[in-house]
């Protein structure tokens, strides 16, 4: 990939341009992460293999046991992504992704005691840190012997992150005084180390990030969250009473809190589709030998198409999340600075296409996918959580149309203050929207030069012309809709959606092509990559059309009229008494 595509090439789309040289060719893996993570991998499942009943056992029971906690830290699993020199394994985004795709085909709670050290428990350190905090914090959490977890939610503020009320005071001696609660904390009842977001009233209570031992005096956790999956993985509150923070413990700057929490989420979320690719993985694993295994009406159930169709969308939905994934973890290994859009679609299409195949290898099993002998169940359960945390989905879904939005007005330079300042202060800014009304974004643009058909085999070409079609039309609607709303676009969340599905199709589709096209002339199975591009780009372009078309003709008023509805009413109002 060349220097100049260090841009984001999601944000791109919403200007009706295909960044090709940031999509194509498909970046592979380092050499050096390549050889490391083949030993690793195999040593995951020599320790992992084992052990499938113990985790269906403290799936039950709730709780992970020391002595695997221990073998964990064995294996070198919390120091995945800490450079060499601080004791870790120093691999790259991608090569991290992989491993926890492999923890997952055997437990998802494994995963989560992995991934929430790493992912954002001490990312903030990696990110953020000082050479001093780095000397003092790393190594032990390099070899394991700290175990870390990321503190921002608290009861009042879950999605809207920035209203927590947790506090920091400042001290007469530059320390500062920790006091609040933060809930379902993943690693709470485990963790030495704690990434700490407060308020902190030195500068009209903005936020800063604080590292925070678990050993100090006033710092304690709740009990162990009985939930509905991932059971086995730690979830506590954690309370901070009178903390005294000493001042070499602030994480980057006094009032940067906000701006580290939301770098540590971004940088993390290859770590979540990772796993999810992993738990897809294993089901196909489990499902391709159940369709075989299992005969009704004379045939193997793998013989009925309606089957068959379970299985092929489940491993395109597995090829796609694969291709976004990796090709995120690849632009944050390559230093880009700007992939916080791509991260978030990497996030809701991996979630939601786990939870897809969660649901429909249970559907295959029939009968027996919901018995607690089969492991369906607690996939199912497991997988839950996905679209929920780091983000709900519905959330990133508006951040990923918002700030593609917002990036569309930007390319415009004369619009550049008058949008910073409707999406920062709508009143302020509103009214500078009746120029941009007059413009004609196609023709201000001059979108619809690129080709990428040229770029990839001839066999690629008909889903090629779906995204370089498409990519126009997101330009188009999202010229449209910040025509028709201007300031009140922020509060159109159907529009919104769909906007973000489109952004999601498109740029999932485009992994999805420039993966295809690299590997269309291996033997082995580059038909078939073909064939799963294919697949994806027309049904991608079916919903693709059914969103522009909807973005006018939709019964959207009706919609939240109902809901208004049941809302006054409490409930359902009917019954057939
Ligand atoms: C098992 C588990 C582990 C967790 N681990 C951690 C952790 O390690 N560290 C940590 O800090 N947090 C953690 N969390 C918290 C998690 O990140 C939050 O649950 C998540 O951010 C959502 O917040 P909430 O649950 O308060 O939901 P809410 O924010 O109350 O959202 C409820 C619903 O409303 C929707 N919604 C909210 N705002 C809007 C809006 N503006 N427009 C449209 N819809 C909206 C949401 O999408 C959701 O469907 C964990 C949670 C769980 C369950």
């Amino acid at each position: 990939m060349s220097e100049i595509g260090t841009a984001s090439a999601a944000k791109v789309l919403f200007t009706g341009r295909i960044l090709a040289e940031n999509l194509l060719p498909y970046p592979a893996l380092k050499d050096k992460d390549r050889d490391s993570l083949g030993m690793i991998v195999e040593a995951i499942d020599q320790f992992l293999r084992p052990k499938s009943a113990d985790f269906k056992r403290w799936d039950r029971d709730g709780a992970q046991p020391a002595e695997f906690i221990q073998g964990l830290r064995d294996l070198g699993l919390f120091g995945l992504i800490i450079p060499e020199e601080f004791g870790g394994l120093g691999l790259s985004n991608a090569g991290y992704a992989r491993i926890l795709a492999q923890t997952s085909r055997h437990d998802s709670s494994v995963s989560l005691t992995i991934g929430a050290h790493s992912s954002i428990g001490m990312k903030g350190i990696l990110l953020f840190g000082t050479p001093e905090q780095k000397s003092r914090y790393l190594p032990g959490l390099a070899s394991g012997e700290a175990i870390a977890a990321f503190c921002l939610t608290e009861s009042g503020a879950g999605s809207d992150a920035a209203s927590i009320r947790t506090r920091a005071e400042k001290n007469a001696d530059g320390s500062w005084t920790l006091n609040g609660e933060k809930i379902w904390i993943t690693n709470g009842g485990i963790a030495d180390v704690y990434t700490v977001f407060a308020r902190t009233a030195s500068d009209a209570g903005k936020i800063t990030a604080f590292i925070v031992e678990a050993g100090w005096p006033g710092v304690s956790h709740g009990h162990h969250e009985d939930k509905m999956g991932i059971r086995a993985s730690s979830t506590t509150t954690v309370n901070f009473a009178d903390v005294r923070v000493p001042p070499e413990n602030v994480l980057d700057e006094e009032g940067k809190g906000f701006k580290v929490a939301m770098a540590i989420l971004n940088n993390g979320r290859t770590g979540l589709g990772g796993g999810a690719v992993g738990g897809m993985k294993a089901l196909l694993a489990l499902s391709t030998a159940q369709a075989r295994g299992r005969r009704q009406f004379g045939h193997a159930i793998a013989d009925y198409d309606l089957v068959k169709d379970k299985i092929a969308q489940m491993t395109v939905d597995c090829f796609a999340a694969e291709s976004v994934v990796w090709m995120v973890a690849h632009y944050i290994d390559a230093g880009f600075d700007d992939y916080s859009l791509e991260a978030a679609i990497s996030k809701v299409f991996a979630s939601e296409a786990m939870q897809r195949s969660a649901y429909e290898a249970l559907q295959i099993a029939g009968g027996s996918g919901f018995m607690r002998d089969y492991p369906y169940e607690q996939v199912v359960r497991d997988s839950r959580i996905l679209t929920i945390f780091e983000g709900t989905n519905e959330v990133l879904r508006l951040y990923i149309a918002l700030s593609g939005l917002k990036d569309l007005g930007r390319s415009f330079a004369e619009l550049k203050n008058a949008l910073d300042d409707i999406f920062n202060h709508p009143i302020k800014g509103f009214g500078v929207l009746g120029d941009y009304a007059e413009r004609r974004l196609t023709q201000a643009t001059g979108i619809g030069r690129d080709r990428i058909a040229a770029l990839v085999p001839a066999a690629l070409g008909e889903a090629s012309a779906v995204y370089e079609k498409y990519t126009l039309e997101l330009a188009k609607t999202a010229d449209f809709v910040l025509r028709r709303h201007g300031k009140a676009i922020a509060d159109r969340q159907f529009d919104l959606r769909r906007i973000a599905d489109i952004a999601i199709d498109l740029f999932v589709g485009l992994c999805v092509l420039s993966r295809a096209a690299s590997l269309a002339a291996e033997p082995a199975a580059g038909a078939q990559a073909v064939s799963i591009a294919n697949i994806f780009a027309a049904q991608a372009k079916r919903r693709m059309a059914a969103a522009i078309r909807r973005i006018t003709r939709n019964e959207d008023d009706a919609v939240r009229g109902l809901a208004d509805h049941v809302l006054d009413k409490g409930g359902y109002g009917w019954d057939v008494l």
